[in-house]
């Protein structure tokens, strides 16, 4: 089997990630040729790693040995890399987000279809062993139909000190996290959408939001609240998950958590509580033999990895795990909320 000769363009934080960590857990399917940084210190660490640095994106491009390309560059500059990319005749990895809205990646769709080349957005946080576990207590039914999902990251650092603090790269928590966090839900729910409210918050005084808030509600009655804070010092649990038969909670990326099921025996009423300065059955504890306390699922991984899934892509035709469609109604949710938020077309 061949391998693909794939190289970078944006050698920062996230393309070095790929090149070190991910791509080399496919070392049969990939083979790295190089990369391309605007920033010369980039192409020097990069030669001193023993890759290839090229001088300028064109000479990159233009490398017939090269079969894809990995877009690891501020949001604002994918678009421009993307096309110019799938017009040299490369299949693209792009980060996320894909573009600064869905009109960009409506024009990058417009050309890979008419180069015939793959573009696949690295929507990676489908991956993630908690969001696995979300999504196996939605599939499965342990505790019972969900009808709520509050899905939160939470840090204490403010925006990054770089671009992300900038509008015109694309930048702000909404874009940077919260993209994660919309993929996943308009990954896992497939029931339309009926309605979207949300704010931001500009607590650190950047010019972008440093975190932001959405709910939003499905037409089968699901409700979803995420949100990204980057003032918390104390952090909400990563997932909190209503269901018609119990509740459940993932604590952090460790996965710790539990899930509470009712048992359905039959008990006597809970009994009063003293709550504050009053009285209350309704918020009382449930007996102890109406619930139980459970571990939570292991949730089941994806077919593929991600680069696995891409390769295959590229070299069968198999069907994408990210597909630019659903990549699509994500942005067009994103540009619904800052259409909402900020009154931005
Ligand atoms: P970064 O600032 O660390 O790195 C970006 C690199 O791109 C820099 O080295 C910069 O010099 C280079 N660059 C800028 N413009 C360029 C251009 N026109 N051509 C070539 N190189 C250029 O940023 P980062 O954290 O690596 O983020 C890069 C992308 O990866 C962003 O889109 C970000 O959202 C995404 N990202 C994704 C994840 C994830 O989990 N999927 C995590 C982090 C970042």
């Amino acid at each position: 089997m061949n391998k693909l000769k794939l190289a970078a363009i944006g050698y920062g934080g996230m393309g070095s990630y790929h090149l070190e960590h991910l791509l080399p857990t496919e070392k049969d399917l990939f083979e790295i040729v190089g990369i391309y940084d605007i920033k010369d210190d980039r192409r020097t660490l990069a030669t001193q790693k023993g890759l290839k640095a090229y001088q300028d994106r064109s000479a990159l491009l233009s490398d017939p040995s090269i079969d894809c390309v990995l877009i690891a560059t501020p949001n604002d500059s994918h678009k421009e890399i993307a096309i110019a990319a799938l017009e040299a005749g490369k299949h693209v990895v792009c980060e996320k987000p894909v573009a600064m809205n869905a009109a960009e990646l409506r024009e990058i769709m417009a050309v890979a279809e008419k180069t015939g080349r793959i573009f696949m957005v690295h929507q990676n946080r489908r991956w993630d062993p908690d969001f696995l576990i979300v999504k196996e207590l939605w599939e499965s039914g342990e505790i019972g139909d969900l009808f709520q999902i509050e899905s939160r990251v939470h840090g204490a650092n403010g925006i990054p000190g770089d671009w992300r603090r900038l509008k015109q790269h694309g930048g702000g928590m909404l874009l940077d996290w919260g993209i994660h966090l919309l993929d996943q839900i308009m990954w896992l729910v497939d029931s339309p959408l009926q309605s979207v409210t949300a704010d931001f918050s500009y607590i650190l005084g950047e010019e972008c939001d440093d975190g932001y808030i959405t709910y939003l509600t499905f037409e089968n009655g699901l409700r979803v609240i995420t949100e990204v804070g980057t003032s918390n010092y104390i952090k909400l649990p990563r997932w909190y998950l209503k269901g018609t038969k119990g509740t459940a909670e993932i604590t952090d990326w460790d996965l710790s958590g539990k899930m509470v099921v009712a048992t359905n025996a039959d008990v006597a009423a809970p009994t009063p509580i003293q709550a504050g300065v009053g009285l209350t059955k309704t918020m009382a504890p449930p007996s102890e033999e109406a619930t139980e306390t459970l571990p939570l699922p292991q949730g089941s991984n994806l077919s593929q990895s991600f680069y696995q899934n891409f390769f295959d892509v590229v070299t069968t035709g198999a069907q994408p795990i990210v597909k630019n469609e659903q990549v699509l109604k994500v942005m067009e949710l994103i540009d619904h909320i800052f259409e909402i938020v900020e009154g931005r077309k």
